[in-house]
């Protein structure tokens, strides 16, 4: 049996083509979205979903997440004692899918479609292969996610030549591409995006605006039970915008209880700059692709974060059209994997062109930001070649050196998205000797240059004395060979994967922990109790007792969270 596969940087879904349609494979569970998150128990046993994003919160140390952003490098992320390449972490992913889809079908799952962003490079492809051979499938093909998207409303079905948009707005990413259809062949003609821009930015914004309209003091940010929870309360006031007029932001601090309405007219003003930036990455991917509005046939909305009416609205005034919305946008990808696998079986596949040659991650140095005469904050990414530019590429950026008197400018390089070097990937570094001279004297232009072979070349000139150094970084330096995936699948194998049928349970118990951690005083007693009460009910292990328990576990935690969370005054 063959599956379609959304292997998402937050959620991964499965589905299958039956009956005549696609259809969502729901988790052990029973959703249909499976967090991809993985974590150790302290058995060295795998978790895989929303237990383990519990405890990311509980035991980071043990758990890893957001693993998407590093395939195709060699990153490896240290969890519970053991190392593990982002393919290893992926196939996780895969594996529990593969569980849950051959327990709803009552069949075994030996193949799959597994969907990319259009932008990953050929290394990145390459790995997401990897991943699904370690987890035991074999990748019938890869899908770009913007085709999906299109397959899943039927858009291939069109006779004549037809193009269309992919609007792409997740958590934390988002994508724009232009799709053209052409005698039976989809192309992505452009695609352009904004690696910093997601649905998390929208709860970002709302929170500053509380802070500032409850007054709350800025240290308050460094209290971090408190964050969570206004975290989660801004985040579900946001939610609920997306169907009514207006919600309340209710958290409590001490014995205060400090509350925000809002509506729309809040989002709007207060994430302005947000819906701002939203339009750049469409207006690049039109231009690109030589197109107008009035040139497109649909606009299809994916990424939960099309959910907000304000961001429909814009989409909307921005195309004079409306975008199509029959489908859920989280589940649009992962449907339209199953149409294709459901078209492989009738031998009928859609066929892409594919489109790699873009720079899949930012490439740049570390930097320090001046933020007083004395004072500066070291450990900064300055990008010098965007991620998704068209390669080759040659961009160049000028650094003047920290101090003065200083005799070289150390130059530290870095691939990756993230804000601070810590987070992303070190691939080298060079040395500059500078010449004896004031400080504003010392400028040094340094050039990157990145071809289609995935090679980095470094220039790095003195101003001044117009000497330059150069270093070459070797590209795909992560790429797996065969015999490295054989190994790999092996170790899977040795691996203790968490029982399914008992996921629920282990879930709950997560939750629970996490919990237990972030409470205090007489809850926190309660709940401790609460968990023994319940470990005991598991060793009994008789389901009949198990499952009431659980739900009654389950109802007391709902309730212990959302009174600690709010505590809403008694009515
Ligand atoms: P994805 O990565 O596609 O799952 O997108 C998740 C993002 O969608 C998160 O930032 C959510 O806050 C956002 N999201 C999900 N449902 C809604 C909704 N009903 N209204 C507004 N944002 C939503």
């Amino acid at each position: 049996m063959i599956v379609g596969i959304d292997l998402g940087t937050t959620n991964s879904l499965v589905a299958v083509w039956r009956d005549g349609r696609a259809q969502l494979i729901p988790n052990a569970l029973g959703e249909l979205l499976t967090p991809s998150c993985v974590s150790l128990d302290a058995d060295g046993t795998v978790l895989v979903g929303r237990s383990a994003v519990e405890r990311l919160q509980s035991h980071p140390e043990q758990s890893a997440a957001l693993f998407k952003r590093h395939m195709g490098s060699s990153r490896l992320t240290r969890m519970g004692g053991r190392e593990f390449r982002p393919e290893e972490l992926s196939a996780l992913i895969l594996k529990a899918l593969k569980a849950d889809a051959e327990a709803f079908l009552g069949e075994p799952v030996t193949e799959a479609i597994i969907t990319v962003p259009a932008y990953f490079s050929d290394a990145q492809r390459k790995a997401t292969r990897a991943a699904g051979q370690i987890a035991g499938l074999k990748v019938e093909r890869l899908l770009n996610e913007p085709t999906a998207a299109a397959l899943a409303y039927g858009l291939h079905q069109r006779e004549a030549e037809s193009r269309f948009l992919v609007f792409d707005l997740g958590g934390g990413t988002f994508d724009v591409s232009v799709l053209e259809l052409f005698d039976g062949v989809m192309e992505v003609r452009a695609s352009a995006g904004d690696n910093f821009l997601g649905g998390e930015d929208f709860v970002n914004g709302l929170i500053d605006t509380c802070f500032e309209r409850l007054s709350l003091p800025a240290s308050l940010r460094q209290d971090e039970t408190f964050m969570a929870r206004l975290r989660a309360e801004t985040e579900a006031a946001k939610r609920l915008l997306s169907l009514q007029a207006s919600a309340t932001i209710a958290v409590r601090h001490g014995e205060t209880v400090h509350r925000l309405d809002i509506d729309e007219a809040t989002l709007a003003q207060t994430c302005e700059p947000l819906f701002k930036r939203l339009r750049l990455p469409v207006e690049r991917a039109m231009r690109d692709a030589g197109l107008r509005s009035g040139d497109l046939n649909a606009i299809v909305l994916a990424g939960g974060a099309t959910r907000m009416p304000l961001v429909r609205r814009l989409v909307t005034t921005m195309f004079g059209r409306f975008p199509s919305t029959e489908l859920d946008p989280d589940q649009v990808v992962a449907l339209g994997a199953a149409v294709q696998a459901g078209l492989k079986a009738r031998d009928a596949a859609l066929n892409e062109i594919v489109m790699t040659d873009v720079a899949p991650y930012s490439l740049g140095v570390a930097v320090g930001i001046r933020l007083g005469p004395d004072a500066v904050s070291q450990g900064h990414f300055d990008p010098i070649i965007e991620r998704n530019s068209t390669v080759p590429i040659s961009r160049v950026k000028q650094y003047i050196p920290q101090a003065s008197g200083q005799k070289q400018l150390d130059l530290q390089i870095y691939q990756g998205e993230s804000r601070l070097v810590r987070d992303n990937i070190h691939i080298g570094s060079l040395a500059v000797p500078l010449p004896p001279a004031a400080v504003h004297e010392c400028a040094v232009d340094v050039r990157f240059t990145y071809d289609v072979n995935g090679l980095l070349q470094i220039d790095a000139t003195v101003l001044k004395t117009q000497q330059t150094h150069s270093l070459l970084i070797e590209g795909n330096p992560g790429l797996l060979s065969e015999a490295q995936i054989a190994e790999l699948l092996q170790a899977m194998a040795e691996l203790k994967i968490h029982p399914r049928d008992q996921l629920e349970n282990r879930t709950v118990m997560a939750r629970a922990e996490r919990l237990y951690e972030q409470l205090r005083g007489m809850e926190r007693e309660h709940l401790g109790r609460q968990i023994l009460v319940f470990e005991q009910m598991l060793a009994g292990q008789d389901a009949r007792v198990i499952a009431p328990g659980r739900r009654a576990f389950a109802d007391m935690l709902d309730h212990l969270e959302r009174h600690s969370a709010l505590d809403r005054e008694p009515t």
